[in-house]
């Protein structure tokens, strides 16, 4: 029978995240047939009904005021229970992203419901969802199926595709007013810490930099090869200790977990710590000056040399490249 799965829309300055569209996909698996209903919570959202709606949304609902300018737990929460109370769907869907991390576990609690975190694929037994998702810093994969009647699940960005995209499609767009009150703290501003561009965490490319980049200058041809394949720069670890880059963009158990479709690790020996914010991104290339490196053992094409010669080199024959095909 028909479900009707509850997808919770992330956006950020002026845009959805592509993980709320991952989410419809996500959502579409679990629902059998049934309504996906997008759930929008900001200070401003109406401006995104449409597009979740043409990824696959049947209906959306909006809950706005003035104190959802920026994500707090207390704000989100007290919105997306009353969704919940009111419409009292099947199951819930959300990124696995910062605040998919933040808000799950919260929300899991208020219903007493289990939830199944980090989902990277879903497979059908006897009808039932399957859950995949990594384990033991993405070394092993299990399987995980709900045995209560509501699903819960949060899917890690960038595993699963998105509906194809159909402006076309109509779908009903309603509101719910929540009163939000007693929140425990209210941000001003948002600062970023980084510098603007790719986000990093939803990057179809990711030219990471370590230790061996040797210093905060050595990651400025990185950032060339990352700008010319429209790609995020990230870093290990050894890179952000070092006081090359900002930690906020540290790959790996203790960072950020990426599955980029290409990951471009430079002067990165592949710390096991490293390799599970990394490891499952879908082809790696790695530069690295010593033959024995560890990260070799996970690349799929591996360049055995000095990356300051060979990320130029790879710059520039990208950029003729695509001059070649414009
Ligand atoms: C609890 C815990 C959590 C951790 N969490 C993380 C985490 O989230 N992310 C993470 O990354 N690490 C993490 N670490 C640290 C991790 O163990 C490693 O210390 C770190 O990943 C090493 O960073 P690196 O590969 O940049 O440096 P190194 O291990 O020093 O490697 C530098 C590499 O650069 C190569 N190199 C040097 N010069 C050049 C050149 N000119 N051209 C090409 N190659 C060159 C060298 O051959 C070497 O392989 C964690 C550690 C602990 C204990």
């Amino acid at each position: 029978m028909g479900k009707k799965v509850f997808v919770l829309a992330e956006w950020r300055e002026g845009l959805l995240r592509n993980v709320s569209f991952e989410a419809i996909a996500a959502g579409k698996q679990v629902a059998d047939d049934g309504e996906i209903v997008a759930v929008l919570i900001g200070e401003a959202v109406q401006s995104y009904t449409q597009e979740l709606i043409s990824y696959g949304a049947d209906r959306v609902i909006t809950i706005e005021n003035d104190q959802l300018k920026h994500y707090t737990s207390d704000g989100y929460s007290q919105c997306l229970l009353a969704a919940l109370e009111k419409e009292k769907p099947d199951a819930l869907v959300m990124g696995h992203t910062a605040l998919g991390k933040d808000l799950s576990p919260k929300i899991a609690n208020r219903l007493g419901a289990g939830l199944i975190s980090d989902v990277t694929a879903i497979e059908f037994s006897d009808n039932q969802p399957i859950f995949v998702r990594p384990i033991y810093s993405g070394k092993a994969f299990e399987k995980k199926k709900i045995i209560d009647d509501f699903i819960f699940i949060t899917i890690r960005p960038n595993n699963i595709e998105p509906l194809k995209r159909d402006d076309t499609r109509t779908g009903e767009i309603s509101s719910i007013e929540v009163e939000v009150k007693d929140l425990r703290m209210t941000i001003k501003e948002v600062i970023r810490k980084a510098s603007v561009g790719v986000d990093l965490s939803e990057a179809k490319v990711v030219v990471a930099g370590g230790r061996g980049v040797k210093s905060a200058d050595g990651f400025k041809p990185l950032q060339e090869l990352a700008d010319v394949l429209g790609g995020a720069v990230g870093a290990s670890r050894g890179a952000c200790d070092a006081d090359y880059c900002d930690y906020s963009l540290q790959i790996g158990q203790t960072g950020k977990v990426v599955t980029p479709d290409l990951y471009i690790a430079c002067g990165i020996s592949g710390a096991i710590q490293h390799l599970a914010g990394m490891s499952n991104s879908k082809v790696i290339v790695a530069i690295n000056k010593d033959p024995e490196a560890n990260i070799f053992q996970v690349a799929d094409y591996g360049i055995v040399g000095d990356l300051f010669e060979v990320v130029p080199l790879l710059t520039e024959e990208l950029r003729k490249m695509k001059m070649a095909s414009t």
